[in-house]
């Protein structure tokens, strides 16, 4: 049984990089180690002592691309949560649990109309959540929406963190696409770490084709092991150039290569959209997963003219954690290939590696305090 601690060790974001806007010169960002006071249980809550938390891009745009945290710094970073209760009721002591990366406040008609994954007034650890985030020893949240782990079949607790986001980010994604059997896909940034799920869970809800689309050729190549029936590499190629090879593909396998497909744009790069922009076609839903800042241009029109539909998807619905943790621990959702844990105290080189875009899986840092 663990003991309950006094305070929360963590490793806070202190300041983000900053770029002075005349002379474009940047001021780098500063994650120090640091105890702040555990807070007082309310009824309701329970203090998770973490397991791990993955370190995902939006981590990094808060860090390093100005993207503002809604709780200003300094507060801890880290959204995507597993962990054991160790305080709080006595029902839920010992439980194992995932923390949905977005809480919603289940108390406001966005909520009651089942959207509470967008809820206005919900909370993010690591953004919203004041200065508490994942990168740390321990964390107090609401149990309404935790995700329960009853049996995790022998896989670690810390692995299972990816659920809180990179796992749940593409089941929501794929409840709003309305995915189903034979349904006919196509994911931007398949090898990436949302692609990745994205691939084996439209495969998983019964995807008849799976087209991944992305640059680097051996993740490609993996890509077909989980999830992908088909990939294309956009590598020094135009959108002319992936287009006909996608019809080339599509007439080679008999698919229908201008009606029909979901598209998943899971990247936020500028490449990616535009190419997930290019496929769209008739009776076609171009779900939006990635995030960035950049605009994009796109003749609105060709959706009347396409009779289709651009979809935006953002975080998770709690109750969508239970299935989505369901195909983790089934084994139709592989998550082993994708992670590699690492102690907390790697945090800021693991942070820089993330960001130089050198690592091969996604990062899931154990607390080491
Ligand atoms: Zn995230
Ligand atoms: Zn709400």
């Amino acid at each position: 049984m663990a003991s309950i601690p006094d305070a929360i060790q963590t490793w806070q974001m202190v300041q983000p990089w900053t770029r002075n806007k005349e002379t474009g010169e940047k001021t780098p960002g500063k994650l120090e180690r640091t105890s702040i006071p555990a807070p007082e249980l309310k009824p309701g809550e329970a203090l998770v002592e973490i397991a791990g938390c993955g370190v995902c891009h939006t981590d990094l745009g808060y860090f390093y691309d100005g993207v503002p945290t809604v709780n200003k710094p300094p507060l801890t970073l880290g959204h995507e949560i597993s962990g054991r209760v160790v305080a709080g009721e006595k029902d839920w002591i010992g439980k194992e649990v995932i923390i949905p990366a977005v809480m919603p406040c289940n108390n406001c008609p966005i909520c009651a109309a089942g959207r509470g994954n967008r809820c206005l007034a919900q909370k993010m650890p690591g953004n919203s959540f004041g200065i508490y985030g994942g990168f740390s020893s321990h964390i107090a949240v609401p149990t309404a929406d935790l995700c329960v782990v009853n049996d995790r079949k022998g896989m670690p607790l810390e692995s299972l963190a990816v659920v809180a986001d990179a796992v749940t980010t593409p089941y929501q994604a794929a409840m709003r696409a309305g995915l189903q059997k034979d349904d006919l896909v196509i994911i931007t940034g398949v090898t990436g770490g949302v692609g990745v799920y994205m691939a084996q869970m439209a495969k998983a809800f019964g995807a008849k084709a799976v087209v991944g689309i992305a640059r680097n050729p051996q993740k490609l190549e993996r890509a077909l092991q989980y999830g992908a029936d088909y990939v294309i590499s956009s590598a020094g190629k135009d959108i002319k150039q992936i287009r006909d090879e996608f019809r080339a593909l599509c007439k080679g396998h008999g698919l229908p290569a201008n009606y029909g497909w979901k598209i998943f744009e899971v990247t936020g790069s500028k490449g990616a959209q535009e190419i997930a922009l290019a496929m769209l076609s008739f009776t076609g839903k171009l779900i939006w997963v990635g995030y960035s800042t950049n605009d994009n241009e796109y003749s609105l029109s060709r959706l009347m003219a396409f009779d289709a539909e651009i979809i935006g998807s953002w975080g998770c619905l709690p109750k969508y954690y239970p299935p989505a943790l369901e195909m983790v621990l089934d084994g139709r959702v592989k998550i082993e290939p994708f992670v590699e844990t690492r102690p907390m105290s790697t945090i800021q080189k693991t942070f820089e590696e993330a960001h130089a875009g050198e690592l091969a899986k996604r990062i899931v840092l154990t607390p080491d305090f």
